[in-house]
């Protein structure tokens, strides 16, 4: 009997690694294999059997002889996760303040964290038969023009950590600089990997298709959140043996095991998305810039409207700028913005008789026209005039929204549904009128304006069932719509051949939104809604491609900036106000949020936390109400902590949590380094 201890990681908020008893049978020391780092192990837990990951291998245990529990098994068929990974996840757990456990396990497809290994023997089977040297050979790449051709050779020259901003006017082809950088690096070894991250998938098959078409002989793996779980472990299992050569995913895919990554690219970098907004609350468009750096290998962030985050880093030279001016596509140019005010030409259902006349050119000329309204539901509130009531989430500091359809009232928070009264509850007037305009009401105006065009809307209501967005883009594609009505989702990459006309009905509330990052979000909104237009070269007859925005306040120097297509002057400015006001990217945050049943008792345990610690370099605000205070009955505040210097901040929240977890408090708290909606 020979035992040795294997320190494992599991998925438990305690901030500890857990050791077991490892014994090889003596007559069959010859077939086992001694147990490695990064492989997965069942071992006991309590009463129950879960999965972890061996961290570390030693020879004595503080643990007591009679506490200490054997492994389980070893997943041996299973290639160990590689000491990279383990770093990547090791350093995500440092930065983001979470037990290792809890960041590693998640990463992870479901089907390897069960009992059973069923799913698994039957993937790596069906993946056994898939060699690692692939064709390589790419099908029909345009030649790039100088800018493109230039971006790829800084890209692929060298083989060091750089980091690299591609900033490009959409259309710009930027995509095909992605996927000429990667043939280049793909071509030059058997085994290298590429990873291309994307805000979204599910609303972006032309980008996969792309990539099948360039690359066919080469195996991709796709992973992102709404995938099966068995699928999921195909995917993930491919890319960990290194036979996908190209994963292209979401956020999570930034924590997948790639034993041989080359290049990093991050598609439209400035996107939300990137950030992961509950659990583990990281960045992976920081984590990809980490991850790269750890490798020693090229990244590349690409945006028409770059975060001012990598604004920033590319004015600082931390980061490589590559530019693209102009549109790829012969003759494309980019659609003429023009403002329209909402003071002088008044609006009927929200839209003005301009625009009602621009959509009609298109509709005469067979041309796409695409209304950008974000805002979901028939209109965001049903009110009564007699009596003033409306209608309110009784859960949530929120209105419920009207959804004609299905004649609900229902709450974007807490999904809290009701029949839409008959009459108001409080005084019994039958005349209850919806205040504001949603997607659905404006599809309806326009059925009524244009009753012989065909209408189509796509929103998270419309296309809520698995597989319908990829259909509704598709019909769009096919040109069997003439207007299009969406929210933020068709902002998103899609090439719409016929589109001439953008509008954007009313974006005027994010300009005095009481988030900091509201202006930043709408210019990126904007720009990218706009450039869906004028992709193709116009047309013989054709409209010229313009862009309406509907607007009280035509003077902001946000439309003025967009009229210009002028990114640069735009960020210079914002990054001069942040800079000024001491917001990042000049200044490093951390939030601690509280949740309780009373908004009080939240408030008292932050000011707790907050006398709790004196530091020198951190600033530490008075605690407030979060802006939604109240979502499904839950009361929720937070306090921000602030520093100039990250390794400070990092320093200081580390003491701070091990200072709140020994106050026992049972109110339920979190911090989250580097968060975006305060
Ligand atoms: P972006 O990613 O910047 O929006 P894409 O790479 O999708 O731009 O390119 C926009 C359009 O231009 C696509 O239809 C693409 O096929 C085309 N395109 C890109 N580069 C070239 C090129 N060098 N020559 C011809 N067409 C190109
Ligand atoms: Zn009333
Ligand atoms: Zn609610």
């Amino acid at each position: 009997m020979n035992a040795i201890f294997l320190r494992v990681a599991l998925d438990t908020p305690l901030d500890t690694f857990f050791d077991y008893r490892w014994v090889s049978s003596s007559e069959e020391t010859n077939a086992y294999e001694p147990p490695r780092v990064g492989q997965l192990v069942l071992v006991p837990f309590g009463r129950q059997e879960i999965v972890g990951i061996i961290v570390d291998i030693v020879e004595t245990t503080t643990v007591p002889a009679d506490k200490l529990r054997d492994v389980i098994a070893v997943r041996d068929a299973l290639p160990a996760l590689n000491a990279e990974w383990l770093a990547l996840i090791k350093f995500a757990a440092d930065y983001y303040q979470r037990p290792l456990g809890e960041v590693a396990l998640p990463a992870l497809p479901k089907n390897l964290k069960v009992a059973k290994t069923v799913s698994l023997d039957r993937a790596l089977k069906k993946l056994g038969k898939l060699s690692l040297s692939q064709d390589a050979t790419v099908q029909a790449a345009p030649a790039l023009n100088a800018e493109q051709q230039a971006a790829v050779n800084a890209i692929t020259q060298t083989r060091k950590f750089t980091p690299y901003l591609l900033f490009g006017v959409t259309g710009s082809g930027k995509t095909e600089v992605y996927l000429q950088s990667a043939a280049k690096i793909l071509a030059e070894s058997a085994t290298g990997q590429i990873l291309i991250l994307v805000p979204e998938i599910n609303l972006t098959p032309q980008f996969e298709a792309r990539i099948r078409d360039r690359f066919p002989g080469l195996h991709l793996s796709t992973l992102h959140s709404g995938m099966a779980e068995g699928e999921r472990l195909l995917h993930w299992l491919a890319a960990h043996q290194g036979q996908a050569r190209i994963v292209l995913g979401t956020r999570l895919a930034m924590l997948a095991s790639m034993p041989d990554l080359r290049l990093i690219i991050v598609d439209e970098e400035h996107d939300p998305s990137y950030k992961q907004q509950e659990g583990l609350r990281y960045s992976a468009r920081d984590l990809a810039i980490w991850r790269a750096h750890q490798l020693r290998i090229p990244v590349v962030l690409g945006s028409a409207t770059p975060s001012l985050e990598s604004w920033h880093g590319a004015q600082s030279r931390r980061y490589r700028l590559l530019e693209l001016h102009e549109r790829a596509v012969k003759d494309a140019v980019l659609p003429v913005v023009k403002i329209v005010n909402l003071e002088r030409e008044k609006p009927s259902e929200g839209l003005t008789p301009r625009l009602i006349s621009a959509i009609r050119r298109r509709l005469e000329k067979g041309e796409q026209s695409l209304l950008f309204l974000n805002r979901r539901g028939y209109a965001p509130v049903l009110a009564c005039d007699a009596c003033g009531w409306i209608s309110n989430c009784t859960r949530c500091t929120a209105n419920l929204v009207l959804h004609k359809g299905d004649h609900r009232l229902r709450c974007h928070h807490c999904g809290l549904e009701q029949r839409i009264p008959r009459s108001c509850p409080t005084c019994g007037n039958i005349d209850l009128q919806p205040l504001g305009r949603g997607t659905q009401r404006l599809e309806e105006t326009l059925a009524n304006i244009f009753p012989e065009a065909r209408v189509f809307r796509i929103d998270a209501d419309s296309t809520r069932l698995k597989g319908s967005a990829a259909a509704a883009f598709e019909r769009v594609h096919d040109g069997e719509v003439d207007i299009l009505i969406g929210t933020q989702m068709v902002a998103k990459g899609h090439d719409f051949k016929r589109l001439t006309l953008v509008a954007a009905l009313n974006p005027d509330a994010a300009l005095f939104s009481q988030d900091y990052r509201a202006s930043e979000r709408l210019f990126a909104q904007l720009m990218q809604v706009s450039g869906r237009a004028g992709r193709t070269a116009q047309k013989e007859g054709g409209s010229i491609s313009e862009v309406l925005v509907q607007t009280r306040y035509p003077d902001h120097p946000l439309y003025h900036a967009l009229m210009a297509h002028n990114y640069q002057s735009f960020a210079t400015d914002l990054l001069q106000e942040r800079q000024q006001a001491q917001l990042p990217p000049f200044m490093y945050q951390a939030l601690l949020r509280a949740e309780a049943r009373e908004l009080v008792t939240a408030i008292e345990f932050l000011q707790q936390a907050a006398s709790c610690t004196l530091h020198t370099g951190i600033t530490i605000n008075d605690p407030i109400p979060m802006t939604m205070t109240r979502v499904a009955n839950v009361d929720r505040a937070q306090l921000l902590v602030e520093s100039v210097s990250r390794p400070a901040l990092q320093a200081f929240v580390k003491e701070w949590i091990a200072t709140l977890r020994a106050m026992k408090s049972r109110v339920k708290w979190s911090v989250e380094i580097d968060p975006v909606d305060i």
